[in-house]
């Protein structure tokens, strides 16, 4: 099998903290892996040392088979890799328009552009003039989506996108997710929502203190319950 992504043996610290142990994952084009784990397990480090924004000490990112380790984030993300925070990061004094021209990246052209993201992001199109910081929770996650959309990114990089959102949000999320990965869109997902994450993953690893502990397919991983209660539980 051909990777579009690949992260190999990653050992990442903050300061003298160890935090990610030898992980290792692979992404399939078009498919949807998910990060699993329970608060502070890994997740967002793993998916900032493969945006290169935490830097691993040891291991390598692998994109299309080009080494990306000692790249700086902005030219990972010029190559194709599409970051989606946890905290969002929405420009509060600009508007929903500006947010999203925002992130067109130099270079990076494709089937995403404003016309396309407001027909995939109704929601948006009725707040263009509102200024980010006005956003509810759910409407700021959908427009940092929709800004990396319009990077055109080969792989979508999402930390966490249901965290905080109330149900009926959640539910027009699995839907656009769906909508991408029916476009083949390849994402690359941190959830702790089960139910949001069985719905929409191809292939699950699951990271507790740092290490891998389980990695297989959303099948494997429905039937292997002893990783929910050791490892999910709350
Ligand atoms: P959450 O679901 O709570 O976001 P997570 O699985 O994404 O959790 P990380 O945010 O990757 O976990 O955190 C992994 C570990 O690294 C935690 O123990 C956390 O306290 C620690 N950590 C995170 N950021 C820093 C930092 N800037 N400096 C020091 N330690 C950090």
């Amino acid at each position: 099998m051909t990777y579009i992504l690949e992260a190999k043996g990653l050992n990442t610290y903050y300061g003298r903290s160890h935090i990610l142990f030898d992980v290792g994952l692979s992404v399939a084009p078009g498919q949807t892996v998910c990060l699993m784990g329970r608060n502070g397990a890994g997740k967002t480090t793993t998916m900032r040392s493969i945006m290169g924004l935490s830097p691993s000490r040891s291991g390598q990112v692998l994109f299309k088979g080009r080494d990306l380790t000692r790249m700086p984030a902005y030219k990972r993300a010029r190559l194709g890799l599409g970051f989606v925070p946890e905290d969002r990061r929405i420009l509060a004094p600009f508007t929903v328009r500006e947010n999203l021209s925002l992130g067109r990246i130099p270079g990076r052209t494709g089937g995403w552009n404003m016309e396309h993201v407001l027909e995939e992001f109704p929601l948006l199109v009725h707040l263009l003039d509102r200024l980010g910081g006005s956003l509810s929770g759910g409407e700021q996650q959908m427009l940092t989506i929709a800004r990396a959309l319009m990077g055109n990114p080969e792989v979508l990089l999402l930390d966490e996108p249901t965290e905080g959102l109330a149900p009926v949000v959640v539910s027009v999320l699995k839907e656009l997710v769906m909508n991408l990965k029916e476009s083949r869109t390849t994402i690359l997902l941190s959830e702790q929502n089960i139910r949001f994450a069985e719905a929409v993953s191809d292939q699950v690893v699951v990271i507790d203190k740092g290490h891998v502990v389980f990695a297989g397919s959303i099948q494997q991983f429905r039937e292997e319950k002893a990783i929910h209660k050791k490892y999910l539980a709350v």
